[in-house]
């Protein structure tokens, strides 16, 4: 229960219309996008500038109220969920592009901006910013740099942490920071810049951040290649890369995602194929011609039993369809869809996919792949049914395994998603012990009192690894 003059002095500060404790509101903020997560927080704060944060914030400490930063909700690590309560904190009256600046190729912006509206608008003044998550129509960028997002575009362009140059945040103390900046160069003490990124709103709330662009690449080229076994759509990716060619998107689907996409979209994709690649090529006319050929070749040799260049926009778009469709095809099959995110050396994909399968079968779910091939960044997804009890605690047990896996495999527990809540028994597997007292001693040095995204990252019951000899 909030203390009565902690809420009056925090309207004086946001102003009444910004502040909000009806049912329905900590209804819709109990939850993300992570199945199986809910807690109701005390209030819903929408504060307007950096400035009324650092205020808020310092109040929070006087009171000790817990703050959840949250963007759009849809991380999938149960990263906002307010498990003790306190304040879900938005940002969408913090949602300007505030600056375009062409001569250093950077914008400027407030965390509450769209992905999608940030990439539409420097492409409408030919640049390019190439962070892609699937859920860029609706996340955010404070969500973005603060899960280190990833994209479709990873695997030539790199992910969030590769186009932030400087941020401005409030930290648990209330006190307002910049780093970075519009710098091409800086080594000025510790990068404080990386450390916020992927911190997952547990170490400071980002209020404004200056981003890195990059010149809109002339044209691009998309490409489907099917194969009837997994081995040689996985031989097929490190071919391409052997060939040095870093294709702009390499991603990877697998016979049940491609029934379930073809069963919801329609568009003629045979479905007795083992695995799909899509590929695309953007940059120079001509060297995207000589890399799609190249590419087509390498598919012959692997024995794809199909290669499809889109020869229009239209046909490239269609293509495209496969993969963005790849989760709402599957969450059409049940009435709970777990995307999963375990990473693996590119060499071991095919190795890992194949695990998955076992692992389903062994546990009797249905669990189908797609994912970023050339990252070796695979979404096992299960759907399932969370009133089924029984099924769940198998669930549960398969993607034990499956991380378990990916880790013996030299890969790690999330490659993108975060830790969040969901992956925070297993983070020790990843980084050991002594891994964990450094991050918990950062993490106790920045905000001492917890209260910046409290219980996310770090848990008490954290999961004993069982090794499984093959
Ligand atoms: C359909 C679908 C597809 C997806 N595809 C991808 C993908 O391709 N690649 C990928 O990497 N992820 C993907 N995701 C996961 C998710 O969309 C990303 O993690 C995204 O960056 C979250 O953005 P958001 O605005 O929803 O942030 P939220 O979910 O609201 O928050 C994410 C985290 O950031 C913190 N946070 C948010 N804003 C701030 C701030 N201003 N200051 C400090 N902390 C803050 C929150 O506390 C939380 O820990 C997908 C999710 C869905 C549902």
């Amino acid at each position: 229960m909030l203390d009565p003059s902690f809420v009056e002095r925090l309207i004086e500060i946001i102003g009444k219309e910004y502040v909000h404790s009806d049912r329905v509101s900590l209804l819709s903020y109990s939850y993300d996008a992570t199945p199986n997560y809910q807690s109701l927080p005390e209030l819903i704060v929408e504060p307007g500038s950096t400035e009324q944060i650092s205020k808020m914030v310092k109040l929070c400490a006087e009171f000790s109220v817990p703050i959840v930063p949250r963007g759009s909700g849809t991380n999938l690590c149960a990263g906002t969920v307010p498990t003790k309560g306190g304040i879900v904190l938005l940002f969408n009256r913090m949602a300007s592009i505030l600056e375009i600046d062409d001569e250093n190729l950077t914008a400027t912006v407030q965390p509450g901006v769209i992905t999608q509206t940030l990439s539409e608008e420097v492409e409408r003044r030919n640049l390019f910013y190439p962070p892609d998550p699937g859920s860029m129509k609706i996340s955010t960028i404070g969500g973005n740099i603060s899960e280190c997002s990833g994209g479709l575009r990873g695997l030539k362009y790199g992910v969030t942490k590769d186009y932030v140059l400087g941020l401005t945040a409030v930290m648990a103390n209330g006190e307002i920071i910049q780093t970075g900046g519009k710098l091409a160069k800086d080594v000025a003490g510790y990068d404080l810049t990386k450390l916020l990124i992927g911190s997952e709103g547990t170490l400071a709330v980002i209020t404004e951040a200056i981003l890195k662009l990059v010149p809109k690449p002339e044209t691009k080229k998309t490409m489907l290649a099917l194969f009837e076994d997994i081995e040689r759509a996985a031989q097929t990716v490190s071919d391409i890369i052997a060939a040095r060619i870093i294709p702009a998107t390499l991603e990877f689907l697998d016979q049940g995602t491609l029934r379930a996409v073809e069963d919801f979209t329609h568009v003629g994709l045979p479905t007795n194929m083992e695995a799909v690649l899509l590929i695309e090529q953007d940059g120079h006319a001509e060297s995207v011609r000589q890399d799609i050929k190249r590419i087509q070749q390498i598919c012959e040799m692997n024995g794809a039993s199909s290669i499809q260049v889109a020869a229009t926009d239209q046909e490239a778009e269609q293509l495209m369809t496969a993969r963005r469709t790849a989760l709402t095809a599957l969450s059409r099959l049940k009435p709970t869809t777990i995307l999963e995110d375990a990473t693996v050396p590119r060499s071991r994909v095919a190795e890992m996919v194949r695990f998955v399968n076992e692992v389903a079968s062994k546990y009797d779910l249905m669990i189908c792949t797609f994912g970023h091939a050339g990252d070796g960044n695979l979404h096992p997804t299960c759907v399932t049914d969370i009133r089924n009890e029984q099924e769940m605690e198998r669930v549960e047990q398969a993607f034990e395994e499956i991380f378990g896996k990916a880790i013996d495999l030299g890969g790690t527990i999330t490659g993108e998603h975060g830790v969040g809540m969901m992956k925070a028994p297993y983070l020790a597997w990843k980084i050991g012990e002594s891994g964990i007292d450094v991050m918990k001693g950062i993490k106790q040095a920045l905000d001492p009192h917890n209260l910046l995204n409290p219980g996310k990252m770090f848990t008490e019951n954290a999961r004993k690894r069982i090794v499984i000899k093959s």
